[in-house]
């Protein structure tokens, strides 16, 4: 029997990649609901190709454009517009798979009403579990919703764990996770000449296509930073038990070191198709369109130890992880704002690390309980960050 899927964030690279991997299948999956933010063209194409029961723009201006597309097409795909209507999709009864590829703080109500709804989750959408870490995983386990990460080590480490392991439980006879990092555009670039980079710059990632948020996560390295938190709440373990090596070619995507002194890596090309193909298919596996690795035709593989002193975002991130959840709220908010004024060329490459620390430095909210406490510490977050941006 075919399963629905919702994929939220479509028009995104995580999206197309994964409607790429369904085409291959096209007797096992259903594309039920396709989201965007604001791009009515792409959204539009991607209707016209897969006539989903359901388009959902979170932009209203966007929507009322869509629509009038769409009431012009042969299209029955219904519309729904905003934040309401990315949880409607994501939680419909007659969905089985949600693919969450929101970039940011804007996918978690919807990552949220997947869990509630206790759908199979596929997590590409790696800030909603940093800002809200043990709700996120209880709401999983309380709904008896599946998770499985997409993003490209925390899927290279489930697939290092026992066949039977589920996200959440604690990791039996693991001694240490081991998380590989392709050190991004900048790993040996002068360190005197970073006030000199540019937006085009840093998303010129060598080894993998992605959107811009996250490239410029890459070239930070907050990107690992957020992931080393991910890999804390998915594979309930604390900091002491992971390590981040530099592995440049991205063609190991993670290992798990266990106690008897085996290490199990997961390779494959560095191509989201794969883990997204994974994850479809678990617990079977399918074709993923990725030809396997030539290990004949590969050139060394090496790893090497972080340098904190270039990269000062990863080691941010792991403060926040020590200091609690609203701390890792603030600084995945702090990073967003960041990130985005850089993008904008507001800032420096340099600045982004010094914003994100100055935030981090004057968290004072109680532990968030619930989503509402989430979002309050984010919005206060931001603020701090816009406060620090206009100081810099
Ligand atoms: P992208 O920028 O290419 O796409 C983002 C998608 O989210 C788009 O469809 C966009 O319309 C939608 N979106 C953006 N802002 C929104 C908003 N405010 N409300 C609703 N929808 C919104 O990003 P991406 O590279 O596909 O990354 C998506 C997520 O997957 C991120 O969390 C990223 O960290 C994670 N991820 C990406 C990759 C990759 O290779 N691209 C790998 C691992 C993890
Ligand atoms: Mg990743």
């Amino acid at each position: 029997m075919s399963q629905r899927v919702s994929i939220l964030g479509a028009t995104g690279s995580i999206g197309q990649s994964t409607l790429g991997v369904i085409a291959l299948h096209p007797d096992d999956f259903e594309v039920f609901a396709l989201t965007a933010n604001v791009n009515v063209d792409a959204l539009f194409e991607l209707c016209l190709k897969w006539k989903p029961i359901y388009a959902v723009l979170k932009d209203a201006d966007a929507a009322s454009l869509l629509s009038e597309r769409l009431s012009h097409s042969d299209l029955d795909t219904q519309l729904l517009v905003g934040e309401d209507g990315l949880c409607q999709v994501a939680s419909d009864s007659r969905v089985d798979v949600v693919v969450a590829a929101i970039v940011g703080a804007a996918g978690l109500k919807s990552s949220f009403a997947a869990a509630e709804s206790s759908k199979k989750i596929l997590l590409a959408n790696k800030e909603s579990l940093v800002m809200s870490g043990h709700l996120f995983m209880q709401a999983v386990r309380d709904n008896q919703a599946t998770l499985l990460p997409i993003d490209s080590e925390h899927n290279a480490i489930f697939q290092s764990l026992p066949l039977t392991y589920e996200c959440g439980q604690p990791t039996q006879s693991v001694s240490k996770i081991l998380l590989t990092a392709s050190g991004g555009p900048f790993l040996h670039r002068d360190l005197a000449t970073f006030d000199a980079i540019t937006p085009e710059d840093a998303c010129a990632h060598p080894n993998w296509t992605m959107g811009k948020k996250i490239s410029v996560d890459s070239a930070t390295m907050m990107n690992k930073g957020l992931e080393f938190i991910e890999a804390c709440f998915l594979f309930a373990c604390d900091a002491a038990h992971i390590e981040v090596i530099i592995h440049p070619q991205s063609i190991v995507h993670s290992m798990v070191a266990y106690v008897d002194g085996s290490v199990l890596a997961q390779m494959g090309q560095p191509d989201m198709s794969i883990p997204i193909a994974h994850a479809l298919a678990w617990p079977q596996r399918f074709d993923s369109g990725v030809a396997s690795l030539d290990f004949m035709k590969l050139a060394d593989l090496s790893f090497e130890a972080v340098d904190v002193e270039r990269f000062p975002c990863l080691q941010l991130a792991i403060d926040a992880l020590s200091q609690g959840q609203s701390a890792c709220i603030a600084l995945n908010a702090a990073n967003e704002v960041a990130v985005d004024a850089f993008l904008r060329r507001e800032i420096q490459f340099l600045d982004i690390a010094t914003i994100v620390r100055h935030v981090l430095a004057n968290v004072d909210s109680p532990e968030p309980t619930c989503i509402d406490d989430i979002i309050r510490i984010d919005e206060l977050a931001r603020k701090s960050a816009q406060q620090a941006l206009r100081a810099s």
